[in-house]
């Protein structure tokens, strides 16, 4: 079974997750831009069953435009967002695509808050799906 590690920039957290992501996705929010320091953040999503982390982590949560709640897990050291957890998607956790170091990752099939995507930014692929 595919066996892939996540980890911050130093190395101290880190996620193996097992088997294939249920859900790869882009978000463009203002809040996803601030999160990483990018125009977008890419994230891939697993059971948390699947995902085993080791390291010290603190975490902090944001409530959504929805309403929806999300707890960061940030390592403490060099201050990498590894892993998210949402409210309204339990029972699944979100692990940052930077984390792999892995431009072989599988593509996105979702782009999502395609209303706040920066104009130059263009998600390609016949199977993905746009949404605002
Ligand atoms: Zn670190
Ligand atoms: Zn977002």
């Amino acid at each position: 079974m595919t066996m892939r590690v996540a980890s911050c920039r130093c190395g101290q957290l880190r996620a193996e997750c097992r088997g294939e992501p249920v859900r790869i996705s882009v978000c463009h929010c203002l809040a996803c831009q601030q999160r990483t320091g990018s125009a977008f953040g890419v994230q891939a999503r697993w059971p948390q069953d699947e995902v085993r982390m080791s390291g010290e982590f603190r975490t902090w949560s944001r409530v959504g435009d929805a309403g929806g709640r999300a707890t960061y897990r940030f390592c403490d050291t060099c201050g990498s967002t590894v892993a998210y957890v949402n409210d309204g998607l339990p029972g699944l956790i979100a692990i940052a695509v930077g984390a792999f170091a892995d431009p072989g990752f599988p593509p996105p099939r979702f782009s999502v808050y395609e209303d706040r995507k920066h104009g130059w930014v263009a998600v390609l692929g016949e199977a993905v799906e746009h949404l605002d």
